[in-house]
């Protein structure tokens, strides 16, 4: 079966999703590109993660939609499909129904960038997507305008997105926009948070921001 590993990894990340709480049910979805650079591989609609089989998972043509794959795709298939166009640099996308991400956008509020985390991860403040119908073309070019070159997106009255160079990073997006729209709301009570300034947000992403975690050893990382 065609890219069989990257069907198993958009399991795995749908069971880790819910187990993470950030989702109930068949809600949300998870949508990885092929490294053919012409299909992207997304969940079937309204089918538990738990029973998900690597042939259920739909494979989309980026430029016709054609699908291939016995089910039928989530019902979101234009909102990964325009951000895959939009979003060369986008590799997976998950969607969330979280419940303090779902808060602030269901009081249509973004979340500015008040942890230095929040800087690296989503690269400016998580915008609100004007409303759309779940399902809806309109709901996917919102979301796509809203997201802008940042990586994660808030969906008004409905929930949340985040992207990644691939599903396991857009998953931990998703993870991070939950908890720092709880301490967002958590500020509230001792004065209210203090947003960073862009200035300070350019400064973190070009210093600490590129060189942290393990730089490749000089000389590159060939193997010894
Ligand atoms: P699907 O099961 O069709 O992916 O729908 C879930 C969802 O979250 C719709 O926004
Ligand atoms: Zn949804």
């Amino acid at each position: 079966m065609l890219f069989e590993q990257l069907r198993l990894d958009v399991i795995r990340v749908g069971i880790e999703m819910l187990e993470k709480g950030l989702t109930i049910g068949t809600g949300g979805n998870i949508s990885a590109r092929c490294p053919d650079g012409e299909h992207f591989l997304i969940t079937p609609s309204g089918m538990p993660y738990h029973t998900l089989k690597p042939e259920d998972i739909v494979m989309v043509n980026q430029a016709t939609g054609e699908m291939e794959g016995p089910r039928k795709p989530s019902i979101e298939i234009h909102l990964h499909w325009k951000t895959y166009l939009a979003r060369p640099d986008v590799g997976g996308i998950v969607h969330v129904h979280s419940p303090i991400a779902s808060a602030l956008a269901a009081a249509r509020k973004p979340l500015p960038v008040i942890l230095d985390v929040c800087a690296f991860n989503f690269r400016g403040q998580v915008e609100v997507a004007e409303y759309g119908m779940s399902g809806s073309v309109e709901l996917a070019e919102n979301v796509v305008k809203a997201l802008g070159q940042r990586n994660a997106v808030l969906m008004a009255n409905h929930g949340s997105l985040a992207v990644g160079k691939n599903v396991d990073v857009a998953l931990d997006r998703c993870e991070l926009l939950e908890k720092a729209s709880h301490a967002y709301l958590l500020s509230q009570l001792v004065g209210g948070a203090v947003a960073l300034s862009q200035e300070t947000i350019d400064s973190l992403l070009s210093g600490v921001g590129k060189t942290y975690g393990q730089q490749p050893a000089p000389g590159g990382d060939k193997k010894a």
